[in-house]
């Protein structure tokens, strides 16, 4: 881990006061399930493109707001269904609205997937030729278009505000509207051109959506884009489906396997840190026979957009990626999403995992710990101040904001306490249920290591005996009873602490010493060789005064959840991977992302209730007209057990 560590994707954020935990937000809604709608317009709109039959929460409120001409600033969590709120309304209203993105990548899949509705929308962006802009021009001009996508800085400087202004655009919806502030961690200065929309066109609404949730950022943003008494509506930061795993880290190969094996054939993100070990990592995968690839900012853009694609059609199933990867990716089946080090925030964490179970079934996210990752940022968020521009002050402050960050991160992961009541909580929000169901405390996973408090009296008095002057690796070996040259030329294999952990290996040894360090009973020094040492809680437990608790150093088993179960009830699981076959034939042939076809939920739906006529799937959910139009025939001919004539109708395959 150390050597990988010099290559961060993603320097350290400047500055923020994320880690100020938000007060209670304004408008509390639970999130266990969505709701029927009470306005029949929506209801309408919903059902017929979207095949939807509820709204999720938050979600009639902020349409409701943007169809009456409120400003409003919608919070919600990532995955929690932002993009209905402005897309719907103008479905209703018959108006074309404009929504501010900051990366082309984002616009262009919200496009793909608003396409596969029949719905009107288009991105007008640097990447496509004139002629192509002239098209987007032409449309919005006749009034075709319901959605216009742009980034901020094409929307203010190139005469795009005149045409909309002829056009009598009335809404504006600003998406990542954190990137306004530079309180967020994520600023972008051309957002900050945003504020002249508000000049130009001082009669539309502007609705702001973001995912970051705290106060600071909150007032920023109402700031930055003169919101007028603005709608606040801010949503439950629990994500109910996610299934949230720590595993001390032993071996990390054999524990991503392992992981993965959970998940075949199915879409999954892993996390690394360092760009060659994504590298490293997916081509031991892929001898493994996954279909995996690595993703990273050094890699060049053309090879980048490969890999975005082939997850994006399911062609490959795994992306092991530094946190490069992430925004721009919208696939909604994402089952797995595995850390395989310690991210450097819970911002972070959340953000990252929550690109996993966007489609609301059950996913797993798994942390693999070591205190050793605490240590290599440590000194990574010191060293990349020392190097900033920054004086000594600015510096300190700077590194103790992102120390508290981290620590916040490493009580997460050393905390024997349910996953979804901690990040609940530090994201403001308290967490009503006794248990999740969904975590490994909570399904009784975490396996404590019996006799902790003897394995640490051997582990500490190793320590003592090679003189506090070695660090952990030698210390394992001590204890393993290694005949490492080290050991023969310094005499340790005399020690009586020599092979007293015989029975353990060397991975394992060395997580048992981790979590000492983590727990302060061992001290360590700092610089490049690390050394382990004694503090006075070491003491303590060595006189018998203190018992110590660990866990066991092994992956521990895991158990099936409710909701993983939920989501696969009456489902015939051949039929599901037949129809996700065909998608993805459908998919390569239209050249669209998989998920934009049909998701995952709608093909559970499909192989469970086995409609066989194109009324019975139309009721099925994320079915509606224009699906049905286009694929409902090949879907019938795959539910009755024969080979689809057509992959599908419309477009030519
Ligand atoms: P966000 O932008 O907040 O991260 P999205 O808008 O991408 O989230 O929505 C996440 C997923 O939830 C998408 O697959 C979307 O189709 C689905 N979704 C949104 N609203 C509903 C709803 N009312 N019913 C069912 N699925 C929904
Ligand atoms: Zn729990």
């Amino acid at each position: 881990m150390s050597a990988g560590l010099c290559y961060p994707d993603l320097p350290f954020a400047p500055l923020t006061e994320d880690s100020v935990v938000t007060g209670p937000s304004e408008v509390e809604q639970p999130d266990d399930a969505a709701v029927p709608v009470d306005d029949p317009r929506i209801a309408d709109v919903l059902t017929r493109w979207w095949g939807f039959d509820r709204l999720r929460p938050l979600q009639a409120e902020a349409i409701k707001a943007a169809l009456g001409g409120r400003d409003s600033l919608v919070v919600m969590p990532t995955g929690g269904g932002k993009s209905l709120c402005y897309q719907l309304p103008p479905l209703i209203a018959d108006s074309t609205d404009v929504v501010v993105s900051p990366l082309v990548a984002l616009m262009k899949d919200q496009v793909d997937a608003l396409e596969a509705l029949g719905y009107p929308a288009a991105a007008i962006h640097g990447g496509m030729s004139d002629e192509e802009r002239r098209q987007v021009r032409d449309r919005l001009a006749a009034g075709d278009l319901r959605l216009l996508f742009a980034a901020p800085e094409r929307l203010v400087n190139t005469g795009l505000l005149d045409l909309l202004a002829r056009v009598g655009v009335r809404r504006f919806a600003i998406d990542e509207a954190h990137c306004i502030s530079q309180w967020g961690h994520d600023f972008r200065p051309e957002y900050r051109q945003l504020a002249l929309v508000r000049e130009r066109f001082p009669a539309a609404s502007v609705h702001a959506f973001t995912a970051t949730a705290t106060p600071r950022v909150r007032a920023d943003i109402a700031r930055q884009l003169a919101l007028r008494d603005p709608e606040i509506l801010v949503g439950t930061f629990d994500r109910p489906n996610l299934v949230y795993r720590v595993v001390p880290r032993t071996d990390r190969v054999a524990q991503v396997i392992q992981v993965l094996g959970r998940h075949r054939g199915e879409a999954s993100i892993v996390y690394c840190i360092s760009r060659k070990e994504t590298e490293r990592l997916a081509a031991r995968l892929a001898e493994e026979g996954l279909l995996a690839r690595p993703y990273h900012a050094g890699l060049d853009a053309r090879e980048r957009h490969a890999t975005q694609e082939a997850f994006a059609r399911e062609t490959i199933d795994v992306v092991v990626a530094t946190v490069a990867f992430g925004m721009g990716i919208d696939r909604s089946d994402v089952r797995l999403v595995l850390h395989t080090a310690l991210p450097k925030s819970l911002e972070a964490y959340q953000q990252e995992t929550g690109r996993a179970g966007r489609d609301g079934l059950a996913a797993e996210c798994v942390l693999l710990y070591s205190s050793a990752d605490v240590f290599s940022w440590e000194s990574l968020v010191r060293k990349s101040a020392a190097e900033s521009d920054l004086d000594a002050a600015e510096q300190e402050s700077l590194i103790a904001a992102q120390l508290e960050h981290l620590h916040a991160m490493r009580r997460y992961a050393q905390a024997a306490r349910c996953r979804h009541a901690a990040l609940s909580e530090y994201f403001g929000q308290a967490y009503a249920p006794a248990t999740c169901g969904a975590c490994d405390v909570c399904l009784g996973e975490t396996g404590s290591l019996p006799d902790a408090t003897v394995t640490a009296q051997k582990i500490i008095s190793c320590v003592a005996r090679v003189g506090e002057r070695f660090g952990v690796r030698h210390v394992c070996e001590v204890l393993r009873g290694a005949k490492t040259e080290g050991i023969q030329r310094h005499g340790h294999d005399r020690l009586s602490t020599f092979g007293l952990l015989a029975g353990h290996d060397q991975r394992a040894a060395e997580n048992l010493v981790h979590q000492l360090l983590d727990q302060d009973l061992l001290g360590r020094t700092g610089g490049d060789r690390p050394v382990i040492t004694l503090n006075e809680r070491s003491w303590e437990v060595l006189r018998g005064r203190r018992e110590v608790v660990l866990l066991e150093p092994r992956t521990s088993k895991t158990k099936t959840t409710k909701a993983d179960t939920d989501d696969w009830q009456g489902v015939d699981r051949d039929l599901f991977e037949q129809l996700r076959r065909w998608r993805r034939r459908v998919a390569e042939a239209r050249g669209k992302p998989a998920w934009t076809i049909v998701d995952d939920k709608s093909l559970r739906a499909i192989a469970r209730d086995k409609p066989d006529s194109l009324d019975a799937l139309l009721r099925c959910h994320g079915i509606g007209a224009k699906r049905l139009a286009d694929f409902g025939p090949a879907i019938l001919d795959l539910v009755a057990g024969k080979e689809p004539e057509t992959l599908s109708s419309g477009e030519p395959d």
